[in-house]
Parts: structure tokens; C-alpha cells; sequence
């Protein structure tokens, strides 16, 4: 049998419905975020002809050349880590921002979404793991962090993402864990409604990523196949 997106795709929808009823949790709870990178416009395509209505890229210019040829069918996720002078183009691309660590970040995004006349929706990145080479606000950082942000009228901070350690399912899912409870503090404590995203999960751990409470996982290689 020959492996395409389609058919790859639907072998992932079907872990996720699992997964969501195995957790109790409704299938429209959760947003798939197929994530292209390194793959081509055309593969794009494919995958929002067989139903993907979210497309992760994690770099900017890599994505600007792709979706100059595509059109405004999906909805786009920059989910890489934006240099704050790369925030204007980022803003005429993306619909979400999955990776605010930074109160300058945020304040040139919301220049740029301003001047643009558009409200972008942001996610803050967290480092739970606290890795040396990862991106993101540490975990204790993210309450002040978000808290400046809220000035920002061009901007909508709905959640967290993360990318946890790589470690074995305990750990993972204690760090996706960690992520929930730190959302749901931030949330009741800043009294912020529309904070309700949780992206955590890749194709090795978006099944434990939604039995935590996931919102949003993103998914490459499941669904387009390794990465040259
Ligand atoms: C590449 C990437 C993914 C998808 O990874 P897969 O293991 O291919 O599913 C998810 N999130 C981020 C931030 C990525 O860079």
C-alpha cells in the first residue's frame, strides 16, 4: 500500500479520536496542526484537500516562499523561534504566533499587527525542561511574562506551548501535566477567559499530549513522512 498524506492523515485522525475518548474529551477540543516543514507547497495542498485546516511552519522566510503559492484555505502557525526583526513579515504570513518568549517580541509583534491593522493570536512558549538550547520562558517566568503582555491591544495571548525534554511517557506526560496546571493558574489567577490553549504533542507524543489536555498538537512527520 502506498503511504500518502491522505492516508497517513487519517491513520493519525483515528489515534486522536482515540485518544479523545479515551480521555473523555470531545474530538473539536483538539486542533490538529500539521506541521510542513521542509516539505513542499504541493504536500500542503494535499494535506488541506484530504481535510487539514491548520499548517505549522517553524521558519519564516522557509514559509514565505511556500505560501506565496498557496491560497488562504488553512490557517497558518509559525511555531519556530522569531527573531523580533523577522516580526513584520511574520505578521503578514501567520495567523498564530506559537512562540512569544519575550516582552520586546511581543511589543514588535503588536507594532506590526497594529500598522497591519490585524489582531494576530500569540501563544507564549514555555521551557519546562529548562534546556540550555531550547527557546521559551522558563515556567515561573511565564505569569509575569503574559501579564505584560495583556497591554497589547493587537495582540491575543490564548495559551502556552511547549516542547518538553525528549524522555521516556512518565516524563513526558508529567511535563505536559506541568503545562496544564501552569496554564489553568495563570488563567485563574490573571482572570484571562480566552486563555485556553494548550500545543503540546508531536508525532512521537501527541496521544499523551491530549490524555494531558492538549489543545492543539502539531504532527510532521506522522502525516508527511520523514524528513530529508
Ligand atoms: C518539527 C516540529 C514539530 C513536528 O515534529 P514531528 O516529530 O515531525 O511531528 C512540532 N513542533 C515543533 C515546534 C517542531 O519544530
Amino acid at each position: 500500500m502506498i503511504e500518502t498524506v491522505a492516508r497517513r492523515l487519517s491513520a493519525v485522525e483515528q489515534r486522536i479520536e482515540s485518544a479523545c475518548s479515551r480521555s473523555g474529551r470531545s474530538r473539536s477540543a483538539v486542533t490538529l496542526v500539521a506541521v510542513s516543514k521542509t516539505f513542499s507547497a504541493s504536500d500542503i495542498e494535499e494535506a488541506i484537500a484530504a481535510g487539514v485546516t491548520d499548517i505549522g511552519e517553524n521558519k519564516v522566510q522557509e514559509a514565505e516562499s511556500k505560501l506565496a503559492s498557496l491560497e488562504r484555505v488553512a490557517r497558518f502557525h509559525l511555531i519556530g523561534h522569531l527573531q523580533s526583526n523577522k516580526s513584520k513579515l511574520a505578521v503578514s504570513l501567520f495567523d498564530v504566533v506559537q512562540t512569544v518568549d519575550s516582552s520586546k517580541l511581543g511589543r514588535r509583534l503588536n507594532d506590526a499587527a497594529a500598522a497591519e491593522g490585524k489582531q494576530l493570536e500569540v501563544l507564549v512558549q514555555v521551557n519546562v525542561g529548562e534546556e540550555e538550547q531550547k527557546h521559551g520562558v522558563r515556567a515561573a517566568d511565564a505569569p509575569a511574562l503574559i501579564a505584560e503582555l495583556q497591554p497589547f491591544e493587537n495582540l491575543e495571548v490564548t495559551g502556552l506551548m511547549t516542547i518538553p525534554p525528549v524522555g521516556g511517557e512518565a516524563e513526558t506526560r508529567e511535563y505536559f501535566g506541568n503545562l496544564r496546571a501552569l496554564r489553568d493558574r495563570i488563567r485563574d489567577d490573571l482572570g484571562l477567559t480566552p486563555f485556553r490553549h494548550l500545543s503540546m504533542g508531536m508525532s512521537a507524543d501527541y496521544e499523551i499530549a491530549i490524555e494531558e489536555g492538549a489543545t492543539i498538537v502539531r504532527v510532521g512527520s506522522a502525516i508527511f513522512g520523514r524528513r530529508g
